[in-house]
């Protein structure tokens, strides 16, 4: 897998892929994180890469030509997909990130400012993607999150310490609750039947916590998981 992203502050992303588990994985290859700066596309004399909206109004737009010469310069693999960081896009859930794991190479576009000129939509034709109906400054942390919830998909990314087995979504429902040592803080105990090394029991008692939590907290995802 491949992560190509067009950013004009690469040192954001960089500097999230330099630490933990996406340090390691990028070690072992599992995928490769590159950044492409639009700044360094832009045939402007004094390296502007947005400008005031047409029509009026407040903000700096993202001109089309930094973006489209930047993405145009990506080399790309047959089984690729471009993916633009977007308010307006689908919303990223474990449906998308899982379809997205299926690619080789995912493109992302991160916008900034105001946001992209319309023509970089019509010409790249990206998938859009949002992380939540909210607005932020750029799409660096979007995308961030994109590639490390796709990231932990791939083979080889977590280790057997941090497998994503019985993570929340997983099988349709959020996690039951996790203790570790001590057995009592501050009067909190651990529920005994996760101490006596009996599997069978524990499997139960964490199945039943997981449609308690889920029910409470998500009866939209309690209720597809009971209709399956
Ligand atoms: N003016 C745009 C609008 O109202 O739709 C918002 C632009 S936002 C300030 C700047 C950039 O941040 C966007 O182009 C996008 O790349 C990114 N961004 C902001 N919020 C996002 C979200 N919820 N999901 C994905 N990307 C987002």
């Amino acid at each position: 897998m491949r992560f190509d992203v067009l950013t004009l502050f690469p040192e954001i992303i960089d500097s999230y892929c330099s630490v933990s588990i996406m340090k390691r994985a990028e070690e072992k290859e599992v995928f490769t994180v590159n950044t492409i700066n639009p700044r360094d596309y832009t045939e402007n004399k004094h390296k502007k890469v947005d400008d005031t909206p047409y029509g009026g109004g407040a903000g700096m737009v993202l001109m089309p030509q930094p973006y489209v010469d930047a993405y145009d310069s990506v080399e790309k693999l047959s089984n690729s997909i471009t993916v633009m960081l977007s308010p307006q896009g689908e919303q990223l859930n474990e449906q998308v990130v899982l379809d997205l794991a299926n690619y080789d190479q995912i493109i992302l576009l991160c916008g900034h400012y105001e946001g992209f000129d319309e023509r970089i939509r019509e010409i790249i034709k990206p998938r859009e993607i949002s992380i939540g109906d909210f607005v932020l400054t750029g799409g660096e942390l979007p995308a961030l999150c994109l590639i490390d919830a796709v990231s932990r998909k791939l083979e080889g990314t977590l280790g057997k310490i941090e497998s994503a087995h019985d993570d929340s979504f997983a099988n349709g429902l959020l996690e039951y609750p996790q203790y570790t040592k001590p057995r009592n803080f501050r009067g909190y105990e651990v529920p005994e039947v996760l101490l006596n090394g009996n599997h069978k029991d524990i499997n139960e008692f964490r199945l039943a916590k997981q449609l308690e939590r889920t029910k409470q907290r998500r009866p939209d995802l309690y209720k597809k998981y009971t209709k399956k």
